[in-house]
């Protein structure tokens, strides 16, 4: 028998709660489920989910709360829940160490991906060190000890910063990684807000790897948000 992956759900609203509970049991998952940020918060530490899918508009308390509570002491993969209205919400999540997030109104099919991607992430943040320092997608390789990137084993020489973006990327592959943390960890602190010049780095960069920049096989755009890095090879 295998052990199943046991999931805590968060959310007040209850269809949209239901829906995600049968959706989950009926893929093998293990479910619980709480109305209330409070309760949450207390079941994550009674159940020890495997991941937290979580609505941000909570009746007791604001979401983005109880991650900050959660990230002082677990990297439990969290994926948030917010309305699509509510674009600053996910980013603000995201900056708080959320893994993903998924947009209301969401299908099966769509849940079922990002859970599963947050839980290969968080099983394998040793993977580049058991690859041997090397993030490989489909023609695309980030090789971290030559400091290169190859596109079907050609190196496409990228300049220093564009480097740094793309390993970024690759060393949190299934995560959405926001402008301005993508922005603090390259140019510092005080880059915060300046996207522009994200945006023209990450347009040289597409020019360089993908076959076709307008349709990104390896770096994909989360608008309003960042960018994510297509899922590594097995
Ligand atoms: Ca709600």
């Amino acid at each position: 028998m295998t052990i199943k992956q046991k999931i805590l759900i968060i959310e007040d609203e209850r269809s949209i709660s239901n829906f995600m509970d049968s959706v989950l049991t009926a893929h093998g998952f293990d479910t619980v489920t709480a109305q209330t940020g409070r309760e949450g918060y207390s079941m994550i530490s009674s159940h020890c989910p495997d991941l937290v899918i979580l609505d941000l508009g909570l009746p007791d308390m604001d979401g983005m709360a109880l991650i900050h509570s959660v990230r002082e002491w677990t990297r439990l993969p969290i994926i948030v829940v917010s309305a699509r209205s509510h674009e600053r919400d996910k980013v603000e999540a995201l900056d708080a160490g959320a893994d993903d997030y998924i947009t209301k109104p969401f299908g099966t099919s769509e849940l079922l991906a990002r859970i599963r991607t947050a839980l290969r992430h968080s099983l394998n943040s040793d993977e580049l060190a058991a690859n041997n320092g090397v993030f490989t997608s489909g023609a695309l390789t980030v090789d971290y000890n030559k400091h290169q990137v190859l596109v079907d084993g050609v190196n496409v020489h990228l300049t220093q910063n564009e480097f740094k973006i793309v390993s970024l990327l690759g060393r949190h592959a299934g995560k959405v990684l926001t402008y301005d943390y993508l922005l603090k960890e390259i140019w510092g602190p005080a880059a915060k807000g300046n996207n522009q010049v994200l945006r023209v780095h990450m347009a040289n960069i597409r020019r360089k790897i993908e076959k076709n920049p307008a349709e990104p096989e390896y770096i994909f755009t989360e608008v309003g948000v960042g960018y994510r890095i297509a899922e590594p090879d097995r």
